[in-house]
């Protein structure tokens, strides 16, 4: 097994070191715009390689492949990947239950140094790993940035987190007992991230798992591999012992599946779409022969999030806010606004303002830094423009409606606004996960409220007001997981907005927040009741010098 080293110019850090959001880079500065640039001309020259399954430390090919391609350019091709089968399941499950048996019992300071020297070198290559985010899934240059920048917090707030946890204490002590409280990992888990934020989501669960001293199988979304293999490389590097990490690209429906329902498998981290959540929950309930413990299941699922536009609020805002919120990477956050609903008394000005706002997005190729580029894949491009086919029955559309054709066929879709939409009509309630946004009518800040609760989600949420009372109303009374007060609803930062939602939106697990990591483990309460032998040990540790 390798063992975790430290390069000299790793800083080190406890639990007291102060954490620090990544600081965004600014484009609009020379050299950062220069780096960019090479960094994309680098990547160019290295799109198209093969990448392999990694079980156990052991790099292994598969005659079936998944190719990932670049949505801007389908014909271009950006990794070759290994097709892993339910064979790999089992065989990558005795990896990873063999290096459990060391990683859960290496000291946690070792664990947590892992992620710090990964975050280093991460940090090193950031405009790299920036590039591929634009080749791989349509990043314009300041989303890929965002993505790699929650990638480092991630690991940089895990770990520390890994370290005050090993401190916990239990709340009192009784009298005439030593109490203490260990957080134990839980063994061998699934991780099993979707393609939007494919560093961040894929890194953060993953490295949640491992600091707790879990291993895991990592299954990336066949839409962004590439990103997951580099990551994969990027931890040998960094020294992370064979089989604590095992890299299994795999369809969902196969590998996937057969990994949520192995019997050993002992937790799942999803983070995706409702319909393949509910479904890893319903199998993951089963009990299989063999297993000897109820699976633990981290869902994180989708979301249906709107911004409430009330009367008095400075509009400049609103519409700047809710036009990023809704268009930014294309709709294709989890947290993005897909209906606005604002109040009757300034609908008109405001269906005005933001049609002329959403007029100014520029469309085009991610790696000329576009505002937004392509949709996914053009299976993601049907269900979208379907959806849009939908809402010009269900409204009025103030923009886009349609697809946009380029010579190289890129899955580009105009963004797309359907005003006088029915609060229940199906553009209004449904996940399109694109560049369509609905706006809606409210009678009165009540009505408003209704509107917001009024979808099987619960995920984010924002309200543009200035009345103090209809604000803190809403803190009250709009059901969301992450709601933002006069600023927009996507952009959650690490640690200061802990995320996950409710309802259909998932277990409301709350990425980046204070609680994660004890997802990722179970308590062990031990009672030494004092007296004799306790004193009689504690005197034969003392002569020994312990
Ligand atoms: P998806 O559900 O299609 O896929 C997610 C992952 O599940 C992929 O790795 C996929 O291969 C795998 N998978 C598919 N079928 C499976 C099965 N039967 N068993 C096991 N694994 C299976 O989602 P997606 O298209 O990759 O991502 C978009 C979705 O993710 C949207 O619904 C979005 O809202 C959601 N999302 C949620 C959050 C959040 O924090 N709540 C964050 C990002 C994205």
């Amino acid at each position: 097994m390798a063992t975790v080293t430290l390069s000299t110019s790793t800083p080190v850090r406890t639990a007291q070191t102060p954490f620090a959001n990544e600081k965004f880079v600014d484009f609009t500065a020379a050299e950062n715009k220069r780096a960019m640039q090479a960094a994309l001309a680098e990547v160019e020259i290295n799109l198209g390689h093969e990448y392999d399954l990694v079980i156990g430390g052991r790099h292994l090919r598969t005659t079936d492949k998944i190719v990932s391609v670049n949505p801007a350019r389908p014909a271009e091709v950006i990794g070759i990947h290994q097709k892993a089968d339910a064979g790999h399941a089992e065989e990558a499950m005795q990896a990873a239950q063999a290096a459990f048996q060391t990683w859960s019992r290496t000291p946690v300071a070792e664990r947590a140094a892992l992620l710090f020297r990964a975050a280093d070198l991460i940090r090193e290559r950031k405009f790299e790993f920036c590039a591929w985010l634009t080749y791989e899934v349509g990043k314009n240059w300041a989303e890929a940035d965002a993505d790699v920048g929650e990638t480092i917090d991630f690991l940089e707030f895990y770990g520390r987190e890994a370290l005050r946890l090993d401190k916990a204490a239990t709340p009192i002590q009784f009298p005439g007992e030593r109490n203490q409280l260990r957080y134990l990992p839980l063994g061998v888990g699934a991780v099993i991230p979707p393609w939007n934020f494919p560093f961040a989501i894929m890194a953060g669960m993953t490295s949640a798992a491992i600091v707790c001293g879990n291993t895991v199988i990592l299954k990336p979304s066949v839409d962004a591999p590439t990103i997951a293999a580099r990551f994969m490389s990027l931890l040998e590097e960094a020294g992370v012992p064979d089989g604590v990490v095992n890299l299994c690209v795999g369809e969902g429906p196969g590998f996937g599946s057969a990994i949520v329902a192995h019997p050993q498998t002992r937790f799942i981290a999803f983070t995706g779409s409702k319909a393949v959540g509910l479904e890893i929950h319903e199998s993951a309930a089963k009990t299989r022969p063999g297993q000897i413990f109820i699976k633990r299941t981290i869902l994180e699922m989708g979301g249906k999030d709107s911004i409430i536009v009330d009367g008095d609020c400075d509009l400049d805002a609103a519409i700047e806010g809710v036009t990023v919120s809704a268009f930014g990477f294309n709709g294709q956050k989890c947290s993005a606004c897909s209906r606005v609903i604002v109040d009757e008394s300034i609908y008109d000005i405001f269906c005005d303002r933001l049609q002329a706002r959403v007029a100014k997005i520029a469309t085009g190729d991610p790696v000329k830094n576009f505002y937004t580029g392509p949709v996914i894949s053009e299976r993601s491009y049907r269900k979208v423009l379907g959806y849009i086919e939908i809402g010009k029955g269900e409204g009025t559309v103030l923009n886009g409606g349609h697809a946009i054709e380029t010579p190289e066929g890129g899955y580009y879709i105009a963004p797309t606004v359907i005003a006088d939409v029915a609060p229940t009509a199906r553009i209004a309630l449904e996940e399109i996960f694109g560049p369509v946004l609905a706006v809606i009518k409210s009678k009165d800040f009540d009505d408003a409220l209704a509107i917001a609760n009024n979808t099987e989600y619960g995920l984010t949420g924002a309200i543009y007001s200035t009345s103090r009372e209809k604000l803190d109303r809403a803190r009250e009374e709009f059901h969301v997981g992450n709601l933002y007060l006069n600023r927009k609803c996507t952009g959650a930062m690490v640690g200061a907005h802990p995320f996950g939602g409710f309802n259909m939106s998932g277990t409301d697990s709350k990425a980046g927040g204070p609680d994660y990591l004890l997802l990722f483990t179970q308590a062990k309460s031990i009672a030494e009741k004092l007296g004799h032998a306790s004193a009689a040990a504690e005197k034969q540790s003392e002569l020994m010098g312990l």
